[in-house]
C-alpha cells in the first residue's frame, strides 16, 4: 500500500505540468502513465507564449527553445496548391531567434518574455519529464495505469497496475486528479458527461483525419526554397497539412479523409499532396478525428479532480488543447499545494472549476472558429489549374489564406488576454475589462487577469515573482501579510501605471488577485484570496470588504 498526497492518473502535458507544480512545492504525488515512456508520435507543435511563460517559471524555457525549430527556421504558415506546384499564399511570421529580439526590444506581437515555440508535443513531453525526474517529491511511475478508485470521505483509494507485469497495488491519496486524456477513465467513472459539440464536419479539420510521421534520408529538395512551419494543401481533389517537426529530417502531415481513412497509403498520399515522389520513412502513423467542441460538466467531483483533454476536446485549430491543459494543471497545482501545506482553505479548490470551466468553453469555441474560416472555405477544382480561371482561384485564396492565418496563429489575446471573470478568490475592483478577443491583447492588471509583463533591466517582473502570492508594491507603505507572501518593490512610474494601483496582489500563476492603494485591504481580504472564506457561490468585490472577516 501506498500513501501520497495527490494521485496524478496521466503523464501528457497536463499531468506533466501538474507534477512540476505539485513537486516544486515539495508536495509529495505519483504520477502514473499507462505507457512505459512519453508520447512518440507528434500531435501538438504550437506551444503558445503562456504555456513558455510556466515553463520559465519552471527554469526550463531555455532548454525547451532548444528543442523546437532551429533559431533561424522561418515560421512562416504558407498554402499551396500541391507543395511543388503553386504557392498561394504566405504569412510571415518570425523565427525563433528574431522572435525572441523582438520580445526582448517589447516589440511584436506578443507582450511577453517568451514568444510562442514552435516545437513538437513529443519534445515537450520529454522535457517536462526530466524535469519532473528531478523533483524529490514526484514520483514517477511510467508503465503503470489507473484501473479504479473510490472516493472516500477523506481520501481516494486506486488501484493501479503495472502495464507490463499485471502486478496490481493498492495506493491511498487525500486527492485525485484525472490528466488521462479524451478517453479519461476518471471522468467516466465519476459520470461526468462532456457538453457542446461533436462530429462537425467541415472539407479539412472537421472529421476523420489521418496524419503520417515521416523521416527522409536526404535533404528535402522538394519544399520550397523559403521554408516555413507549416504548408497547407490543396489541390482540387485532397486537402493536406505538412508540419516540420524538426528544422532537419522529421514531419508530420495530416490529411482529410472524408471516407475514413482505412486502408490508407500515407507514402501514396505524401507523394500526391507534395506533386512528386521521393524516399520517405513512415515512423508511424493514426486515424483522428476533428471536429470537436467539447467541455465536461463539472471539472470536480469530491476529492477528485480533472484536467487537460479529460475536461475539454478541442479541434486543434490554433493550437488551443495542450496549451488550455497545460494551464489547467497550473491552475489547479498551486491550490492542492496550498491546500495540502495548510495555507489555503476550501474555496481555493472550489475556485478550480470556477475559474478554468470557462476559459475551457472560451477556448474550444475560440478553436471552432479557427477551424470553421480554415476548413470551410470553398476551393474549386480549378485552383492548380494553369488557366486564368485558375489564377483567380488563387488569387481569391490567397487573400483569404494570408487574413486567415493572422486570425488563427497571432492569438496574443486568447493566450495573454485570458481573465478568471468569476471567481471566489478572486477580488474584483470597478475597472471594465479590454474586449475580449483572440487577436488583440490590452495588457492590464485588472482582478482576474494575468499580470502584464514588463522588463525590469535583463529580468522580466516575472521573473522576481516568489512560489506563493507576491506583493508588488510602488512605493507603498510596508505591510505585513505574512511570511509566504513574498515583497517586490518597483520605482517605476510607467509600471505602475500600467498596473493601475500602488499595491497589487499577484498569486503563485501571476493572475491578479487584487489591487488597491490601501494595503489594509489586502489584509482584510486575505482569507478570501486564500480561499478560508466559505464559497458560496458569490464573487468578492472590494465592495464587499465590511464582508471579509476582519
Ligand atoms: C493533430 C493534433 C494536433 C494538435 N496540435 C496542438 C497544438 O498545436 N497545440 C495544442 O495546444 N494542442 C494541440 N493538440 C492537442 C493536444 O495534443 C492535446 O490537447 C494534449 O495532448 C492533451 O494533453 P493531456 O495531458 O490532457 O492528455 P494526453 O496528451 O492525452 O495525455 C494523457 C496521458 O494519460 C495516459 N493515460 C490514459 N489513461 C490512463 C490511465 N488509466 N492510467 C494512466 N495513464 C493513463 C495516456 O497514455 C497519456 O499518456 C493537437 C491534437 C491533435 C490530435
Amino acid at each position: 500500500m501506498t500513501n501520497t498526497q495527490v494521485l496524478i492518473a496521466g503523464g501528457g502535458p497536463a499531468g506533466l505540468v501538474l507534477a512540476l507544480e505539485l513537486g516544486a512545492r515539495g508536495v509529495a504525488c505519483v504520477l502514473l502513465n499507462d505507457a512505459a515512456h512519453t508520447a512518440l508520435h507528434p500531435k501538438a507543435n504550437a506551444v503558445s507564449s503562456r504555456t513558455m511563460e510556466h515553463m520559465r517559471r519552471h527554469g526550463i524555457s531555455n532548454r525547451l527553445r532548444v528543442r523546437g525549430l532551429a533559431p533561424d527556421h522561418p515560421t512562416d504558415l504558407t498554402y499551396f496548391t500541391s507543395l511543388t506546384g503553386h504557392e498561394i499564399g504566405r504569412f510571415r511570421q518570425p523565427s525563433r531567434a528574431e522572435a525572441l529580439a523582438e520580445a526582448k526590444a517589447g516589440t511584436g506581437a506578443w507582450a511577453s518574455p517568451e514568444p510562442p515555440l514552435r516545437c513538437s508535443q513529443i519534445f515537450l513531453e520529454e522535457e517536462l519529464k526530466a524535469k519532473a525526474d528531478t523533483l524529490p517529491s514526484v514520483d514517477m511511475r511510467f508503465g503503470w495505469k489507473l484501473t479504479g478508485f473510490d472516493d472516500l470521505e477523506d481520501h481516494v483509494s486506486a488501484t493501479i497496475e503495472n502495464t507490463e507485469t499485471s502486478e496490481t497495488v493498492e495506493i491511498t491519496a487525500r486527492y485525485l486528479v484525472g490528466c488521462d486524456g479524451g478517453n479519461s477513465l476518471v471522468r467516466k467513472s465519476l459520470g461526468i458527461e462532456l457538453e457542446g459539440e461533436s462530429g462537425i464536419v467541415r472539407p479539412m479539420m472537421g472529421g476523420p483525419m489521418y496524419a503520417a510521421y515521416f523521416r527522409v534520408a536526404e535533404e528535402p529538395d522538394w519544399l520550397p526554397a523559403r521554408r516555413a512551419w507549416q504548408y497547407w494543401m490543396h489541390t482540387g481533389d485532397m486537402r493536406a497539412l505538412l508540419v516540420h517537426v524538426d528544422s532537419d529530417r522529421l514531419f508530420l502531415f495530416h490529411f482529410a479523409m472524408p471516407d475514413g481513412g482505412d486502408g490508407a497509403d500515407p507514402t501514396a498520399l505524401i507523394h500526391k499532396a507534395v506533386g512528386r515522389e521521393f524516399p520517405l520513412e513512415v515512423i508511424s502513423s493514426v486515424n483522428w478525428n476533428a471536429g470537436h467542441s467539447l467541455v465536461a460538466q463539472k471539472y470536480r467531483s469530491g476529492n477528485v479532480f480533472i484536467a487537460g483533454d479529460a475536461v475539454h476536446l478541442f479541434t486543434p485549430t490554433g493550437g488551443m488543447g495542450m496549451n488550455t491543459g497545460v494551464d489547467d494543471a497550473v491552475n489547479l497545482g498551486w491550490k492542492l499545494a496550498a491546500v495540502l501545506r495548510g495555507e489555503g482553505g476550501e474555496g481555493l479548490l472550489a475556485s478550480y472549476e470556477a475559474e478554468r470551466r470557462p476559459i475551457g468553453v472560451r477556448n474550444v469555441n475560440l478553436a471552432r472558429g479557427f477551424a470553421d474560416s480554415v476548413g470551410n472555405v470553398e476551393i474549386s477544382e480549378s485552383v492548380s489549374a494553369e488557366t486564368p480561371e485558375g489564377a483567380a482561384e488563387r488569387a481569391r485564396l490567397k487573400t483569404h489564406f494570408e487574413h486567415h492565418a493572422e486570425f488563427e496563429f497571432v492569438i496574443p489575446g486568447a493566450f495573454l488576454g485570458l481573465r478568471y471573470e468569476a471567481s471566489p478568490v478572486i477580488a474584483y475592483d470597478d475597472a471594465v475589462p479590454p474586449p475580449d478577443h483572440p487577436n488583440d491583447y490590452t495588457p492590464n492588471a485588472i482582478p482576474g487577469s494575468r499580470a502584464p509583463h514588463v522588463w525590469l533591466g535583463d529580468d522580466a517582473l516575472f521573473d522576481r515573482l516568489g512560489p506563493g502570492y507576491t506583493l508588488v508594491r510602488f512605493g507603498g507603505a510596508q505591510a505585513d501579510l505574512g511570511p509566504d507572501i513574498q515583497v517586490v518593490d518597483i520605482a517605476d512610474i510607467a509600471v505602475r501605471d500600467l498596473y493601475g494601483a500602488d499595491y497589487v496582489l499577484i498569486r503563485p500563476d501571476q493572475h491578479v488577485a487584487w489591487r488597491g492603494d490601501d494595503i489594509g485591504d489586502a489584509v482584510a481580504l486575505a482569507d478570501t484570496v486564500w480561499g478560508n472564506n466559505p464559497y458560496n457561490g458569490t464573487m468578492i468585490s472590494c465592495a464587499g470588504l465590511s464582508n471579509a472577516r476582519l
